[in-house]
């Protein structure tokens, strides 16, 4: 088959998936247009997320590691603590992952990253391929294209449409619409064992430093950057649910009276001290699943829209950035007529598949054993999981390899791998000559991109 120099791809949201979609179809030279519906990429949701070795590694392709790394902080520990504080757990991240993987991972606030990822991109992609303020209500297709109207009534088509709008994801719903829901799901979909709230106050712990406080149906995950402290705070749910609620001020509230006395690291402060300091709040649910079929025609899913975990282990984004890196290596394919369209998306579920499905469980697993879910869950967190030998043991035996099989962009160039450990990475750096660079890019990180 010959090249088709008018394939196109509509990317639906531009959340940090979608932005780093948006980043590798420039670069491979795919045409593409994004739609996000929020206004501008400034919110600040007062949430923030770690990248890992095998994330900075294929940024480091896009040209985006040292911006990420300029606004990132490294964490080196994470701490587990009892509801009194007392510590029972220190996990030094050097020598769990750096010395696996060559990097520790780095704390980015949510907003940070995003705008840090739309400010990266060049100003023409910027005004010519990225629009705000336009939520898609549904997609359609024919035999040749794929459509997304927009609840302003704009429409917009294009040969493929990536459904990278996270949880609530609308392509999903069409997707499902053509199976059996039960179909598409691994058996839990989507559904919500835990509900989770955030918030945000100036730091008083270390920068470099994870704090978990651990305990029945209740714990935190606690980390800083220079300015700001990040409280995650986990509460299971009295009945699981799939119902998408709205919690107001007064819900959060009362949730947080629950967590007043829980210690905030090892300052000797409490929970109730730093809430009565906090800047920005928030709270969800939180659903956990993986569909079955990621695709059906024209229509595609990444990220969140895909596969849903519960934060606590910070995978999420992490696995969403790995679907970028195995749709756009499946899309030049497609594009240049090495492979149909339909095969070429069977090969992007089948790379992503099963350790999306290992991220999933990896995250239940974090979650429940947090939350000391039954005795089981808590006898090995606390008398277990916490053997130093014990832990580092279970890593390098059984995440280290599976971390060490994640993708790199085969059509761009390869960069110095930064990212050298003891375990060798499966798939090694491309050659560093560009096979499908665009132009309009530069070779530095992030030459190209405009500011604002
Ligand atoms: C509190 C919290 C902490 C987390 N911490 C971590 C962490 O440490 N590490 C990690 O890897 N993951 C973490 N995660 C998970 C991570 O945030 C998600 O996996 C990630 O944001 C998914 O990115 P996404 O782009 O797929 O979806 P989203 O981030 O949900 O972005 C979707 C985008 O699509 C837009 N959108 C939605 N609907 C439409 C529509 N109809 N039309 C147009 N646009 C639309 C939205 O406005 C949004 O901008 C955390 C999540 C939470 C809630």
């Amino acid at each position: 088959m010959p090249r088709d120099e008018s394939f196109s791809a509509l990317i639906v949201g531009g959340g940090p998936v979608g932005l780093t979609m948006a980043h590798a179809l420039s670069r491979v030279g795919i045409d593409f247009t994004l739609l996000e519906a929020n206004g501008s990429f400034d919110e600040d949701l007062g949430a923030a997320i770690g990248l890992f070795p095998n994330t900075l590694r294929v940024m480091s392709q896009l040209r985006l590691c040292e911006k990420l790394q300029s606004i990132g902080e490294p964490l080196h520990y994470k701490v587990h603590q009892t509801y009194d504080g007392k510590v029972y757990d220190r996990v030094s991240y050097d020598s769990l992952i750096k010395e696996n993987h060559g990097a520790v991972p780095l704390l980015c606030s949510r907003r940070e990253l995003i705008s840090t990822l739309y400010n990266a991109l060049p100003e023409n992609i910027v005004s010519s391929k990225i629009h705000t303020s336009k939520t898609v209500t549904s997609v359609t297709q024919t035999d040749t294209r794929a459509t997304a109207t927009c609840s302003d009534g704009t429409v917009y088509s294009a040969s493929i449409v990536i459904g990278a709008e996270g949880v609530h994801s609308v392509v999903r719903r069409s997707i499902q619409a053509s199976m059996r829901v039960s179909d598409n799901f691994d058996g839990d979909s989507f559904l919500a064992e835990y509900r989770l709230y955030w918030f945000t106050y100036p730091r008083v712990t270390e920068m470099d430093h994870c704090y978990e406080v651990h305990g029945k149906d209740l714990s935190t995950l606690m980390a800083s950057n220079q300015d700001i402290s990040f409280m995650f705070v986990y509460d299971r749910l009295p009945t699981p649910t799939r119902e998408h609620v709205r919690y107001t001020t007064q819900d959060i509230d009362e949730a947080a009276k629950r967590a007043a006395d829980l210690p905030i690291g090892t300052t000797g402060l409490k929970q109730s001290q730093v809430w009565d300091k906090r800047m920005k709040v928030g709270m969800t649910n939180a659903p956990e699943g993986i569909l079955r079929k990621w695709f059906h025609g024209w229509l595609v899913l990444v990220g969140d829209a895909a596969h849903v975990v519960t934060p606590t282990a910070g995978l999420g984004l992490n696995a969403g950035i790995q679907d970028v890196v195995a749709l756009t290596n499946e899309l030049c394919k497609i594009r240049d007529g090495r492979q149909d369209l339909e095969s070429g998306l069977q090969r992007y579920v089948d790379a992503r598949w099963e350790l999306a499905n290992q991220i999933k469980q990896a995250s239940a697993f974090e979650t429940r054993r947090a939350g000391w879910k039954n005795y089981i869950y808590q006898f090995l967190d606390r008398w277990v999981l916490s053997i130093p030998w014990v832990a580092t043991l279970l890593y390098n035996k059984l995440t280290a390899p599976k971390v060490a099989e994640c993708l790199v962009f085969e059509e761009l160039p390869g960069v110095k791998e930064r990212f050298k450990g003891r375990v060798k990475w499966v798939h090694p750096m491309p050659s560093p000559v560009a096979s499908g660079t665009a132009s309009g890019w530069g070779l530095q990180d992030g030459s190209a991109a405009h500011t604002r």
